[in-house]
């Protein structure tokens, strides 16, 4: 009989995730801060739970994705919090992008009571969470990867277990710094074409396959050229991410050039109030630097 889960976290990507476990047939028992958002998945056959404590002492795996560091520190540590409710044997996966340094010392709080911890913090989005081809990059105990290996595997497609506990959140902060630098890059050029009088839509098809190409360009791309600034990822969560990079470059002694900029440019879009407006919006940072707008008439 497969392992019963409970998931804590039904934002953007915790939907889809819950939708995908519940498709494969494992049992789901779910919590969410903000009740409503557990009514489409009880629909689907999700049984809700009152409290994060409550999630954890009816699984045996128990996920978590919620926003950011402070956020999962209080779902598995607060009074009615994951560690109230695990039993010895259990397994916590952490599946938000967050701290390694405070993921590194959860596991240790949790060993503490015979329970084991991954991190496997996820990459591909909204539409990578609904489709099932999330990239999993998994840190901690190979014995527990392989146990955890069907569930992941319900929910994403390239999984990889990188290291020990704390480096499947680092892998994934190098995926942030490839995503932004990449981003920075597809705005910059799309800012060029209209500059230069091209059909935008004519230049993404042209350079989308070619040595150019990524996955940025291919699904963020055609969304700048249509100004449609509905959020994979939002501007906010892709900034903290972006803190959580600097300041662990910061600890390495790693100048961070391109990443360090663009957390700049973010910046100035969070304090014009565009922090809830997708990530691929910092090419308005660029806009407004360069006196030009993407899609007008020249
Ligand atoms: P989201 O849509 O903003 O959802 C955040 C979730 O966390 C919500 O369920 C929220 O509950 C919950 N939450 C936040 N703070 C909480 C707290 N203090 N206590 C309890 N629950 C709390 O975010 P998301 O896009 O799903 O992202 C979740 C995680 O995945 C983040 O770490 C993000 O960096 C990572 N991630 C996201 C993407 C993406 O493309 N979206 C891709 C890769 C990784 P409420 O509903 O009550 O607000």
């Amino acid at each position: 009989m497969s392992e019963k889960i409970g998931f804590i976290g039904l934002g953007i990507m915790g939907q889809g995730m819950v939708q995908n476990l519940l498709a494969v047939g494992f049992p789901v028992y779910i919590w969410n801060r903000t009740h409503p958002k557990m009514d489409p998945l009880i629909e689907l056959g999700a049984i809700a739970a009152t409290s994060p404590a409550d999630v954890a002492s009816h699984a045996d795996i128990i996920i978590t994705c919620v926003s950011d560091t402070p956020d999962v520190e209080h779902v598995m540590l607060q009074s009615n919090g994951v560690i109230f409710g695990v039993k010895p044997g259990n397994l916590v996966i952490d599946m938000s992008t967050i701290s390694p340094e405070i993921t590194r010392r959860l596991a240790q709080a949790f060993a503490d009571r015979g329970v084991h911890m991954l991190d496997a913090p996820i990459s591909g989005g909204s539409e990578g969470a609904a489709k099932g081809t999330l990239s999993i990059m998994v840190g901690g105990d190979a014995e527990q990867f392989a146990r955890a290996m069907p569930a992941f595997e319900a929910m994403g497609k390239a999984i990889t277990h990188v290291g020990d506990i704390g480096a499947g959140q680092t892998v994934k902060l190098v995926n942030q710094i490839l995503v932004v630098v990449t981003m920075l890059g597809v705005g910059e050029a799309l800012l060029f074409a209209q500059a230069g009088g091209l059909d935008l839509n004519k230049t993404l098809e042209a350079v989308t396959q070619g040595a150019a190409g990524s996955w940025m360009l291919s699904n963020r791309g055609p969304q700048v050229v249509e100004r449609d600034w509905r959020p994979g990822f939002t501007i906010d969560l892709q900034q903290k991410d972006l803190r959580l990079v600097l300041e662990a470059a910061d600890q390495m002694g790693v100048p961070m050039l391109g990443t360090g900029m663009v957390f700049n440019l973010y910046r100035t879009l969070q304090q014009q109030g565009l922090g809830l407006e997708g990530n691929h919006a910092l090419v308005k940072a660029l806009e407004h630097l360069a006196g030009l707008e993407i899609g007008k008439q020249r």
